[in-house]
């Protein structure tokens, strides 16, 4: 099954920083030396490439590293790498590495500049999607996107604690600028009294008579989720349109933040991470390249990058609809 060009595979993480990184850089080094291939760790992402910051990984390198949060490997946004003199100095370093194939962990921007260097010099890479935004095509769900919903629920039950205590309306803004998947799922898995997502626009009046509802109905709290990117504003502007109209409410607002990035990988995601890290090795292989891999439906599949990274995975209307039904 071997694609006999292949020998040594380097393995990067790009973007922002999503739990199951590691482990999926774990699995992509274990399936390569299973494969009998030399492995080797470019860090600190595009930037690390073009820095000439990679090193040959051994079995050591790996060790402990599954249930970790964060990447060993370290993340960076690389300005350089967006112009054709850094994409260069990236390929002279992978060169002199003898480095024949690419395994790049991270969003769609990370997968966007594998599908760029892979159409100007013809390194066959393969994008595993490690965000935790949820928002590549071509997987059901990308690495970290099941922790930073269970981080995010985590927080707002706390956060339940005391709305219920001081009848307090709170504003809760989760990540995801374009795309409303965490903002969702915590929606529905929290109960939540509204959920706020790019994706669909919710006029105030319309949250405010929601909310007035709610009131009537006697319910003791309200949590409101915000997606950071909600077309109405984030969560302390929404609160602040709001208030002069909820006067008998004490509002407060609270912005997750980067929380939601970090802590250890839920099952869910280490399984996730390690079934695409061998996917993307074995893929590589069978002569696959400039593709990501993705589960749909519990299969493995291999989607063009180009198809991936299009943007146009949209939240469930399913989704949508049941959570306004439980939030009525
Ligand atoms: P996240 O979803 O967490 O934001 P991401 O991978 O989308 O992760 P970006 O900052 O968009 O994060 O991209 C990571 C890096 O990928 C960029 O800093 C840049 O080096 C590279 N990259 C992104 N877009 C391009 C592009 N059009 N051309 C070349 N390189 C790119």
């Amino acid at each position: 099954m071997e694609n006999k060009a292949i020998t040594k595979i380097g393995v990067l993480t790009s973007g922002g920083d999503a739990p199951g990184m590691n482990a999926a850089i774990r699995a992509v080094v274990r399936a390569g030396f299973y494969y009998n291939l030399e492995m080797y760790g470019i860090y600190r992402g595009y930037e690390g490439m073009i820095q000439n910051e990679i090193k040959k990984l051994e079995s050591k390198n790996i060790a402990h590293i599954l249930e970790r949060g964060g990447t060993f490997l370290k993340s960076a946004r690389s300005a350089e790498f967006r112009t054709e003199e850094g994409r260069q100095k990236a390929y002279d370093n992978l060169k002199k590495h003898g480095i024949d194939a690419l395994v790049v962990i991270g969003g769609d921007g990370s997968l966007t500049g594998a599908h760029l260097f892979f159409k100007e010099f013809g390194i066959p890479a393969i994008g595993i999607p490690g965000t935790i935004d949820n928002d590549l095509a071509g997987t059901d769900h990308t690495i970290g996107f099941d922790t930073a919903c269970n981080t995010a629920i985590e927080a707002i039950d706390k956060i339940r604690d005391t709305a219920t205590s001081h009848d307090r309306l709170f504003f809760v803004e989760v990540m995801g600028r374009d795309a409303g998947f965490i903002a969702i799922n915590a929606g529905i898995g929290s109960a939540a009294a509204a959920t706020l997502i790019p994706e669909k626009k919710m006029p105030i009046e319309r949250l405010v008579e929601r909310l007035k509802a709610r009131t009537k109905a006697m319910k003791t709290s309200n949590i409101v989720i915000v997606a950071e990117g909600g077309k109405s504003g984030g969560a302390a502007e929404i609160a602040e349109k709001i208030k002069k109209q909820l006067p008998y409410y004490d509002i407060k607002v609270t912005i997750l933040g980067h929380l939601q990035r970090g802590g250890a990988p839920s099952s869910y995601d280490r399984v996730l991470a390690s079934k695409l890290g061998v996917s993307a090795v074995e893929g590589l292989l069978h002569g696959k390249h400039d593709v990501m891999a993705g589960i749909i439906n519990n299969k493995i599949v291999f989607t063009p990058i180009s198809k991936a990274i299009l943007g146009d995975k949209e939240v469930d209307e399913d989704d949508f609809r049941i959570a306004k039904i439980l939030s009525t």
